[in-house]
């Protein structure tokens, strides 16, 4: 659940605005001056702040400008005069979004949500995704170590998966089967190239429609393998 702090010194607009938010889902607290309000703020973790602009001790300039330094969640200004928003913009104080006095609770709720979800948006952009390769209906995910043939997933041993994966992210490259037990096996390991021809066959069972005529890896005679693009 998403939560909120409303500095707002003017009791009635807090509660107002403290209960159409509730009523939407959110978990919201209310402080009434500005100290308070910057104290709380830089403290607790929020999801988002409605800082009204005028306010006694702190005012919300002075509170937006302090939560800016330390944090990037969204801000919506509040104020009771519209000569007040140009204001706060000319500042550039890093302000999301200025409501003005009076303004109906549903807009304040609309417009909470959509700051979320645009703040939501932007977190979730960080996020490092998986590393995936894809080929013609073959999704390989590297990070997870998972394979799906046209959507369905396969299972694989962990040298079926590493040569599945080497000769994809290789594709038209032609690999002699030294060349991928070398790059697959380490050299003590016990086996010889015999095994690179066993573990393609396996392979195939599992991605291919048609093992005899293998659409994926193919054969090159005398050669090797490569994965066709
Ligand atoms: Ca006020």
């Amino acid at each position: 659940m998403s939560r909120i702090l409303i500095v707002e010194d003017e009791v009635a607009i807090a509660d107002l605005e403290k209960d159409y938010l509730e009523l939407s889902g959110f978990d919201v607290e209310i402080e009434n001056d500005g100290a308070s309000g910057l104290a709380r703020a830089l403290a607790e973790e929020f999801d988002l702040f409605i800082l009204d602009l005028m306010l006694p001790e702190v005012d919300g300039f002075e509170i937006c400008r302090q939560i800016r330094e330390k944090k990037n969640i969204p801000i919506l200004m509040v104020s009771a005069k519209k000569d007040d928003i140009d204001k706060i913009r000319g500042l550039g104080l890093g302000a999301d979004d200025y409501v003005t006095k009076p303004f109906s609770p549903s807009e304040l709720v609309a417009r909470v949500k959509a700051h979320l979800a645009r703040y939501e948006r932007l977190i979730g952009s960080n996020i490092v995704e998986n590393d995936i390769v894809e080929i013609r209906g073959i999704r390989i995910d590297k990070t997870a170590r998972r394979v799906w043939v046209n959507g369905e997933e396969k299972q694989f041993t962990t040298k079926e998966f590493d040569l599945l994966t080497f000769l994809a992210e290789n594709p038209n490259h032609v690999f002699t089967k030294e060349e991928l037990f070398r790059e697959i096996w380490d050299m003590e390991s016990i086996g010889d190239i015999a095994t690179v021809t066993v573990h393609i066959k396996k392979i195939r069972e599992k991605i291919e429609l048609n093992t005899n005529k293998p659409q994926y890896i193919e054969t090159i005679w005398g050669v090797g393998y490569r994965f066709k693009l």
